[in-house]
């Protein structure tokens, strides 16, 4: 994992991973085909439809409807929608979640992340065969960070930003050009943009239904890593609603939330809220960028950062070390934000 910062500073931030660990990198396509099929084999009945809305029930004992098209219906004469009767609705349908807006959960605010899929000649492919690459710069992205990401027989090369969603194609120029010499030859062969949450929504569960993943908000700022988090609550609420099942032979509001709403927040909020912190102070500027890729090199920073990413708990410190970090970051910080001022100050000679 290499952290390059808006000077070209390269920092090679996996060094101290421990034996065996290791960053994963995966295409969705094939994950959630694998996801899909691994479900239906346990028993899990698939209909693949379009969701177009949902009726509440008008009493507790009532069942909640869902209205779909199903996949394949409506060519001649026109959609045919069909209504499934259900006990309890699990939203797992993304950031633009139609189940979150029938419930009424409320909005969030988004950023956006835009990505090329790039299929590269064989010896540029050699090159990020075990290489993924995190670009920052006020040019790539005045809040987030662009990548370059390994995908088995491609590259994904992308930026995130919330503050300037209109600016989204330059700054992802400035990503491909920041790359350019390692992107030489490659063809884009996919093109995706989509919202990314940036908190939780207002409302995660109403009624019997509850809200998963993106369509709660769950993705980490920082890393806008979302993938794991929309696996865990969901699993989280799938046993949450098997348990509660299994003792009461039915479900309520205050059982969901306290089940999967109560345990989602104690493992995670706190996590959450540091990323959100760190995101603010080290993707603010690129004095601050700088002084975040040479922090990176540190074996201290190395470690803990991977002990909590890989296990998704902040992983805890050592006070001497956590003193020395606090006092290292304020120096980078300062450091790189005098020779960003000289720089400046020389350019405008
Ligand atoms: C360009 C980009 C790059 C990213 N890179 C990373 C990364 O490197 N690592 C990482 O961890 N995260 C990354 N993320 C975030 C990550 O993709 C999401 O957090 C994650 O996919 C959330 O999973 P989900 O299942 O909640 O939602 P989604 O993956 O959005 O899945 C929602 C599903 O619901 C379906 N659906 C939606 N509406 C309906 C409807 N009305 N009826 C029926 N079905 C419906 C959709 O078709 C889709 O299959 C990235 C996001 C983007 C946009």
């Amino acid at each position: 994992m290499r952290l390059l910062s808006p000077s070209n500073l390269a920092s090679d931030f996996s060094r101290h991973l421990r034996p065996a660990a290791h960053i994963a990198m995966l295409r969705r396509e094939v994950l959630d085909s694998f996801l899909r099929s691994r479900a239906q084999s346990q028993g899990a009945h698939l209909l693949p439809a379009l969701l177009t809305s949902l009726s509440l029930p008008s009493s507790p004992l009532h069942p909640y409807l869902l209205h779909y098209i199903p996949s394949g219906a409506g060519a001649g004469a026109g959609p045919a929608t069909s209504t499934l009767a259900v006990d309890v609705v699990v939203g797992a349908d993304g950031a633009n979640s139609r189940v979150a807006r029938c419930i009424g959960a409320g909005d969030y605010s988004t950023a956006i992340a835009f990505q090329e899929r790039v299929r590269l000649p064989p010896a540029g492919m050699a090159a990020y065969a075990d290489l993924a690459e995190m670009y920052v710069g006020d040019d790539v992205s005045p809040d987030f960070y662009a990548w370059v990401f390994p995908k088995c027989d491609h590259v994904a090369v992308g930026t995130g930003t919330a503050a300037a969603k209109p600016a989204i194609r330059r700054l992802q120029a400035a990503a491909r050009a920041r790359a350019a010499p390692k992107l030489a030859g490659g063809v884009v062969v996919r093109v995706e943009a989509h919202p990314i949450p940036e908190h939780p929504r207002p409302r995660r569960v109403a009624g019997r239904a509850a809200l998963v993943g993106d369509a709660a908000g769950y993705v980490a700022r920082c890393s806008g890593e979302g993938i794991y988090f929309a696996a865990k609550s969901g699993r989280m609420c799938g046993d949450a609603i098997v348990r509660i099942w299994k003792e009461k032979g039915r479900v309520a509001e205050a059982d969901l939330k306290r089940e999967y709403l109560r345990r989602w927040d104690e493992e995670f909020a706190g996590t959450f809220r540091f990323l959100d912190a760190l995101q603010r102070v080290f993707y603010g500027s690129n004095a601050a960028r700088e002084a975040l890729v040479e922090l990176c090199g540190d074996e201290y920073v190395q470690r803990m950062t991977f002990d909590s990413y890989l296990h998704k708990k902040m992983a805890a410190g050592r006070p001497l070390d956590d003193l020395g970090l606090l006092w290292k970051s304020a120096g980078s910080l300062l450091r790189a934000t005098i020779l960003g001022r000289e720089v400046e100050r020389l350019r405008s000679l």
